[in-house]
C-alpha cells in the first residue's frame, strides 16, 4: 500500500495521536481523513465495498508500471510460498508426480501426442507396459512403428512400455519383435 504508516515508537501524544476507531491502534493525527477511522482502515473497508473499483485502478496501475508490476508479483509469490510451504511442497510433489514425467516425454516427441493425450493413454493401459505388463518405473513411450522406419509421434503410434521392453524392442518393428521374444525368450 501507498500510504503505509510508522509505528509509533514511544509515548503516545494525544495532541498529535488518535486512535482509530476501527483498527484501535494509535497513529498521528496527519494518517485520519477527518473520520475515525486512520487511512488503513478506511482504504481497507474502501477495498471490501468496491472490489471491481479496486481491480480496474490495479490493471491501470499494472499497465503503467510492468517493471514495478512484475516485481511485485514475485515478492508477493515469494512471500506465498514462505507463508505456505507444506501446501507449495505438496504441489510441487504431485507435479512432480503427476505433469513432470509427462512434460519431459512431451518434450521427446517434439511436437506430437500431447501431454493430455499422454496420460489418457498411460491411464488407459492402467500405469503399465503394454508387452510386460510391469509397473511404467520410469514412465516411456514406445513407438509402434519405430520413428527410423517412418512412425510418428502421434498418438495413435505411440504405446507406454516398461524401460526394459524399449529398449529390448529397441529400434525392431513391433512384430518382427514381438516374433523374435516368442522364440527367445
Ligand atoms: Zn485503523
Ligand atoms: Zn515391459
Amino acid at each position: 500500500m501507498r500510504h503505509k504508516v510508522a509505528p509509533i515508537l514511544g509515548e503516545i501524544d494525544k495532541s498529535i495521536h488518535k486512535q482509530c476507531n476501527i483498527c484501535g491502534e494509535w497513529k498521528p493525527k496527519t494518517t485520519f481523513h477527518n473520520c475515525g477511522k486512520c487511512n488503513n482502515c478506511r482504504a481497507r473497508i474502501y477495498r471490501q465495498n468496491h472490489p471491481l473499483q479496486v481491480r480496474a485502478g490495479w490493471n491501470r496501475w499494472s499497465g503503467l508500471h510492468p517493471v514495478e508490476r512484475a516485481e511485485n508479483r514475485r515478492s508477493a509469490d515469494r512471500l506465498y510460498r514462505i507463508n505456505n510451504r507444506e501446501k507449495v511442497n505438496a504441489s510441487a510433489r504431485e507435479y512432480r508426480k503427476t505433469i513432470r514425467p509427462y512434460t519431459n516425454l512431451r518434450k521427446r516427441l517434439k511436437g506430437g501426442a500431447h501431454i493430455a493425450e499422454l496420460r489418457n493413454l498411460i491411464d488407459s493401459y492402467l500405469g503399465r507396459c503394454v508387452y510386460c505388463f510391469e509397473p511404467l518405473n520410469p514412465v516411456t513411450i514406445d513407438h509402434i512403428v519405430p520413428l527410423i522406419k517412418g512412425g510418428t509421434n502421434d498418438i495413435e503410434n505411440l504405446v507406454p512400455a516398461c524401460g526394459r521392453c524399449n529398449s529390448s524392442k529397441n529400434r525392431n518393428n513391433l512384430v518382427v519383435w514381438l516374433a523374435k521374444r516368442a522364440a527367445y525368450g
